[in-house]
């Protein structure tokens, strides 16, 4: 089913590529990190041209569910004690500046994406203390952030939950449609290589000075290796009417627990999320279903749709060089779940370095970064899925492997597909690619 995003904005249609071209700057990928980043460049006066394999925001952007907020869970005091108080404060002002960014934009082009003004909480209903650790480290971030119990629009009593005032949400396909609008983007041309300076489509090359892969799961697996170094997880959602209007947008800090944000006369209610390709026994719609009947027993579901994201393994988005090996070629990914403030950074980040501009926040993202034993971790887990039998489940099945490293595929009742445990590869029941990494369908589907 169709996002209510999707349902309700279309984009006008683009040619494919077709002949060979020589630019300033070439972006693959024509979702919110490829599109803002276009467009930050063009407007800097750099000859740009977007590559997008099928057509514009068709991956993870049209299903998101566009909070623009640089709340990402609670995350800010575990952030400080893994990167230390600087880079930690990198992270949280790049976020703050994107969610600015996002209103300059709207407010100067008056683009009408129905941007509205609203707190965003991260809640518990276990263990005030995180919360309170939260509250902490966000203010010794700059932060505006309180401390409260109450959330008296939420169906159910909550402990405790982190605010943070004066964030957004917004029609994120709406505010999308006018940043492609003057863009030079070809749609149904997939990328098939990439090699020193050139962008290898099936009907020709771009040459450009600078390369921005922006495929969601970056496209090249060596260098980079990024495959070793992220995973994916799916999360759902459901559109309903006659529920409730929110004051704010919710998040429980439990991933077992659900998100909430109005739009319009709709709510949308978020959750059920699992890691891709390791879909629980029981329906993850039937589980939203379920918290939807318990908490508005009069409202009715007008639509449902479910997507993945990227997870680095410290869950900070890569953001920059794609490899030392490859000084231009450009990289934004791992937004894990919170990409419209991360896309954002990432074109800021990636516009300034194109230019040759300091960026003062672009050291915590630097995909430079890398974790020897958790990057083993991931690999030996990835082995563990391709070896015959010594994960198979009851929903696997013998011989379905996915393109893009050969991982053993698991069934998602919910979506009718095949998911990959490993990188989150995703096929139709016939075998038809419909999430990347993986390049290409299954041989026998
Ligand atoms: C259920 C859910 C809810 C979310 N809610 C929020 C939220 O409220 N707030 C928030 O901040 N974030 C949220 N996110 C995260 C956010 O939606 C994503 O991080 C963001 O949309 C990712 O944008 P992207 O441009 O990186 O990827 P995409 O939108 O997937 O764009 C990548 C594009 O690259 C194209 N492509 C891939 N391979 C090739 C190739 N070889 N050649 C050419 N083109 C190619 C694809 O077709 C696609 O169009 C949510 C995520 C999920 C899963």
């Amino acid at each position: 089913m169709k996002s209510i995003w999707s349902d309700t904005c279309s984009f006008k249609p683009r040619e494919s590529f077709k002949n060979d071209l020589v630019v300033d700057t070439v972006v693959v990928g024509a979702g919110m990190a490829g599109l803002l980043t276009a467009y930050l460049l063009n407007q800097q006066g750099v000859r740009v041209v977007v590559l997008e394999g099928s057509v514009t925001a068709s991956g993870v952007t049209k299903n998101t569910t566009g909070k623009i907020t640089s709340q990402h869970d609670l995350f800010y005091d575990s952030l400080i004690q893994k990167f230390g108080l600087e880079l930690a404060e990198q992270y949280a002002l790049a976020n703050q500046r994107a969610l600015q960014a996002y209103r300059d934009i709207i407010q100067e082009h008056h683009i009408d994406c129905e941007l509205e003004n609203k707190p965003a909480y991260v809640y518990t209903l276990r263990d005030p203390a995180k919360i309170e650790a939260e509250v902490t480290a966000a203010g010794r971030l700059g932060i505006e952030a309180d401390y409260t119990t109450q959330a008296d629009d939420l169906p159910f009593p909550i402990k405790a939950a982190v605010r943070f005032r004066n964030q957004a949400q917004f029609h994120p396909l709406k505010f999308l449609k006018y940043i492609a609008e003057n863009l030079e983007i070809y749609e149904h041309t997939m990328v098939r290589e990439i090699r020193n300076n050139q962008v290898i489509t099936d009907h020709g090359r771009v040459t450009a000075d600078h390369i921005v892969v922006t495929t969601h799961f970056p496209i090249i697996n060596v260098p980079g290796w990024y495959f070793a170094r992220m995973h994916q997880e799916r999360s759902y959602v459901l559109a309903l009417e006659n529920a409730a209007r929110l004051d704010g947008m919710y998040i429980d800090e439990d991933s077992a627990g659900y998100s909430f944000r109005d739009y319009g006369d709709y709510l949308l209610l978020g959750g059920a999320g699992h890691r891709t390709g390791k879909h629980p026994e029981t329906s993850c719609y039937e589980q939203l279903r379920h918290a939807a009947r318990s908490f508005y027993p009069q409202s009715r579901e007008a639509y449902h749709w479910s997507a993945q994201d990227c997870v680095s393994w410290d869950e900070v988005p890569y953001i920059g060089s794609y490899s030392p090996s490859m000084p231009n070629i450009y990289v934004a990914t791992g937004f894990k779940k919170w990409g419209m403030t991360s896309s954002m950074v990432s074109a800021m980040i990636l516009s300034d370095q194109i230019l040759g501009k300091k960026n003062d926040c672009a050291d915590v993202f630097s995909p430079r970064r890398f974790n020897a034993s958790a990057s083993m971790k991931n690999l030996i887990s990835d082995l563990g899925h391709s070896i015959v039998g010594l994960t198979s489940g009851a929903l696997s099945a013998p011989g379905r492997r996915c393109a893009h490293l050969g991982c053993r595929l698991q069934w998602n009742p919910d979506e009718e597909t095949w998911d990959c445990p490993c990188h989150g590869s995703r096929f139709t029941g016939d075998g038809k690619l419909i999430n990347d990494p993986a390049t290409k369908g299954l041989k026998n589907g």
